[in-house]
Order: C-alpha cells, then structure tokens, then sequence
C-alpha cells in the first residue's frame, strides 16, 4: 500500500496517462474536482480522477490494483451522503463522459456513464421518444437505473433498471465488457437493481418509449387542507390506471424573489398528477382535485420529454441537502395520514418537504427479464427532507428526520429502496434474502476483493 507521498508522486503519473485529470490533496484542482452535487456532503478522497474516456477507467483500474486503493465511481454525487469514507479510494467522477446517441427507429437511447437525464431527453423529445427518468433533470441516468429507477413512466413500463437493453463496464481485471439479457454470468442482473458494486459502468443502452402524448397537473393547497387532500389522494389512487403516476407532498416554499408570488413563502400540500393519454382524459382524471378547489393549479398541460425533466420542480442546481424518513408502506389509513399531516405541516419544522409516491402498476411487477431488484416492496414510498446551510441547521433537519420517521413506523413495512436511502445503511434491507445472497455471489465472482466502493455496497460472499 501506498504512503500519502508516494500516492502524490503517483498521480502525477496517472495524470500523465489520462485524457482526464487526476488530483490528489495536495494538488489544486482537487477541491474543485471533488465537490458532490449534495454539497452538505464533504467528500475527502485519497485521489479523484474525472475521466473521459474507457481507456481512463482502464487505467485508473490498474492504478488501484498496483496502489492499494478502492474505486468508488460516481456521476452526480447526488447519493453521495450514504458513500462513506473514501479515506483510501478513488472518487473517480464520470460527469466528463456525456455523449448520448438515439436510434429512434429501435427506439433505444446509448447514453454514456456521466449523462443526466437532461442530455437523454434533449436528444429523445424531438422523436417523441420518452426514457424512464425521474424526478430530476440532473440525476445521473446511471446511477439512477443501477438503483432501480423509480420513474414517470414507472407504472406503464416498470422501473428503470427493467428497461435496459446492454451495459457497457470495466471490471475489477481491467476488461472493458458488454453485458446483455443474454449474459449467464448474473451480471446483467445483478447490475439492474443491485447499485455500483459490481465495477464502473461506462455506458448503458435504454430502452425508450413512443408517448406522444403527456399531461402533467399540479395542484397547491394550502397546508391547512393537509388532511382532505391526503384522505382524497389515498382513495384516488385505487382508481387509476398504470399510465397515472401521482405523488403528494407537503412543501414549504422558500421566500425568494424566483418563486412566483401566490406560492412564495406559503406552505402548501401539493398533488402531481403525469397521465400518459390526451389532453382530455389527464383534465377527466386529475379532476377530483381540481373540483376540491386548488389555491393554484401549475403546469397545467402537455408535456415532452425535456419539460416532464423540469416538472417536479427539485431544485435546479446543487445544494446542501439532507434527506430521509424513507420507508415504503402498504397503506395510507386515516391514523397515518393523521401521522403525515402532523410531519409535513409543522410550521417550527426544519423539513421544506415531506412527500409520499404512489407505486403500484409495473413498478410492483417483476419485469419481463429477472433483474436484482426486480419490483418495489409496498404501496406507497416516503421520503422527506430539508436544507442544511451550515452545521447547527443539518442537525435541526437530522433530528426532525428522526422523529418523523418514529411518527410513521407504525405503518413501516421494512423494506427499503436504494435510491432513496441517503445513509450508510445494511443494504440486505434493500433485497428478498435469496436476491440478496445471490448478489453476494455476484459480487464473489468478479470482485473478490471488494475494490469498487459503491454508495450501497455489497460485500462478497465469503
Ligand atoms: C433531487 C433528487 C431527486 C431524485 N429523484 C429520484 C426519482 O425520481 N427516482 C429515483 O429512483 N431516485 C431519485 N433520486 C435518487 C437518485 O436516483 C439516487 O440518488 C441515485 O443514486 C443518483 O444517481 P447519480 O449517479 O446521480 O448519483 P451518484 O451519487 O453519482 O451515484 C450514486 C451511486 O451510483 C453508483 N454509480 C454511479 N455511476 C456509476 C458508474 N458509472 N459505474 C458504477 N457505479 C456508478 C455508485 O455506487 C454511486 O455511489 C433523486 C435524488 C435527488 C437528490
């Protein structure tokens, strides 16, 4: 193993070999190229590296080798909180690595290791081709998917991890792979739901989806109407199709001038409603909330790829987030919407948000080829979170997120999903038991000795 001096000299080295750039602490640079786009999060890695090229991976994969080190591969670092200390790894960032391709005719998306769904959507909207995306337009397209990929379109056509077609990577011996449905070594599997331990994904072939057509609605209520909303929502969604997708949260709405006058400063409860059909059936499904007389009903209309990046509004640049309370529940009784009003509508609360998805459709379904996650466990997903811009405001958020989560634990179904679990946590929470073991063996057969470091991270089986 390598001394922190010798790791110096050695950068220089690898620098030397790369399109992209290697820093260590020491070298300037290395606090601009570590920074996550969670920016409450101060990552502090032995070397990162951004690459640009499968030739960069190749070679930082060797560097490990010969240095001691681990690689933890990362896109946006919007996950980063749950990564751990990279005291002895390579943050090597993939943000560098954008290009993305569509065949519109087979309608599948090439998207290198570092493109965010924007740069997917950009290229798909004029096709009218949709990906799975998610709430976010800058969340890494994959890290997303090797989470699972809780998406829009997730009801009709599953998660996103089930819409892969290939996976392109370079493995813990340094060769640069392509896995498809017709791998029979499980990593095509495992990669589909089971996150970044498997080795650096450089690019992902995904499928995408002709929808022409995409209404969006929502609806702001004043928090005082919390519980009506909560006790429509949780009937309305026993009615709908698997091409309505609706999530409800309760959201205070920061005071700044970016904000438009009727929401700045209020605190609200919001439904979202995405249906995949006409203009007419979205006004026929969305209109129980709107017969409940919103303060102010938003986005009201058709959508397209690129604007339905845009339409949940999460914030539109990195910030210092604190997120959690997440668990998944299998149902939305009175006693729990009582328990959520009284989490996301505290005035004194640090929390901006507590929101609720619903599940169900193809998302509760296993896909039509056997992937590590394969389906949410529960009917309904929690999560919640606030701002930390500096240190007493990140315990105030901690803490609240702590009794948020005694406030819902009655309705707990112990299941977790990846993508959402923003701390260290046993990621066998995450997986059935035998999927979990299964992903052990995975991680045995082409990573023994654990060098990639994922937010998640499965250990190999012994
Ligand atoms: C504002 C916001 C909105 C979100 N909305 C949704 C949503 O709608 N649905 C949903 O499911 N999730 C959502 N998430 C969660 C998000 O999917 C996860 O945080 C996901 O891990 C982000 O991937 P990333 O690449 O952007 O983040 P990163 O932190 O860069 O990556 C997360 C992990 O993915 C793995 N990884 C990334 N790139 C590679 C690679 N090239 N090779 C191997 N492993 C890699 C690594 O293990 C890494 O630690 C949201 C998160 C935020 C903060």
């Amino acid at each position: 193993m390598l001394t922190t001096d010798q790791i110096h000299l050695d950068v220089r080295k690898l620098d030397a070999e790369l399109a992209g750039s290697a820093y260590g602490p020491s070298d300037e640079g290395y606090d601009a190229a570590r920074v996550a786009w969670n920016l409450a999060v101060d990552q502090r890695p032995a070397v990162v590296v951004s690459v640009r090229t499968v030739a960069d991976v190749q070679a930082v994969v060797r560097y490990a080798a010969a240095s001691g080190l681990r690689i933890a591969p990362q896109g946006t670092g919007h996950n980063a909180a749950a990564l751990g200390s990279l005291d002895r790894t390579i943050l090597l960032k993939t943000h560098e690595m954008r290009e993305v391709t569509v065949d519109a005719e087979a309608k599948v998306a090439r998207v290198e290791a570092g493109a965010v769904w924007l740069d997917v959507t950009t290229k798909t909207a004029p096709h009218q081709l949709v990906p799975t995306l998610g709430s976010a337009h800058d969340v890494g397209v994959v890290g997303f998917t090797l989470g699972g990929g809780f998406c829009w379109l997730g009801r009709k056509h599953g998660l996103s991890s089930d819409n892969v077609v290939a996976i392109e990577l370079v493995t813990a011996d340094g060769e640069h792979v392509r896995v498809t449905e017709a791998d029979d070594t499980g990593l095509f599997w495992a990669l589909r739901g089971g996150g970044g331990s498997f080795g650096v994904v450089t690019a992902m072939e995904i499928k995408l989806h002709h929808e022409p057509e995409i209404y969006t609605t929502s609806m702001m209520f004043g928090i005082e109407r919390a519980t009506e909303v909560l006790d429509l929502w949780s009937r309305f969604v026993d009615t709908i199709g698997d091409e309505t997708t609706t999530y409800v949260r309760m959201l205070k709405v920061p005071p700044i001038p970016e904000m438009p006058e009727p929401l700045r400063g209020g605190h609200f409860i919001n439904v979202e409603i995405v249906h995949l059909g006409s203009e007419m059936d979205g006004l026929r499904t969305s209109h129980p909330f709107r017969d409940l007389g919103p303060h102010v009903e938003m986005l009201d209309g058709m959508q397209d790829a690129v604007s339905l990046s845009y339409f949940h509004m999460d914030p539109p640049e990195p910030v210092p987030a604190v997120g959690g309370a997440h668990m998944m529940l299998d149902e939305l009784d009175a006693e729990a919407i009582q328990a959520l009003v009284a989490a996301g509508s505290d005035p004194r609360s640090p929390l901006l948000m507590v929101e609720v998805r619903h599940i169900g459709g193809a998302l509760a379904r296993d896909g039509a080829v056997p992937s590590a996650l394969g389906k949410l466990q529960g009917k309904f997903v929690t999560f919640a979170g606030g701002m930390a811009m500096d240190a007493d405001m990140a315990v105030a958020v901690e803490s609240q997120l702590e009794k948020v989560e005694a406030m819902l634990a009655p309705w707990d179904n112990g299941s977790r999903y990846l993508n959402f679990t923003e701390h260290p946590t046993n990621p066998r929470i995450f997986y059935a038991s035998e999927r979990y073991a299964r992903l052990r063996d995975v991680k045995a057969a082409v990573d023994p000795t654990d060098v990639f470091q994922s937010n998640h991270p499965i250990a190999p089986s012994p």
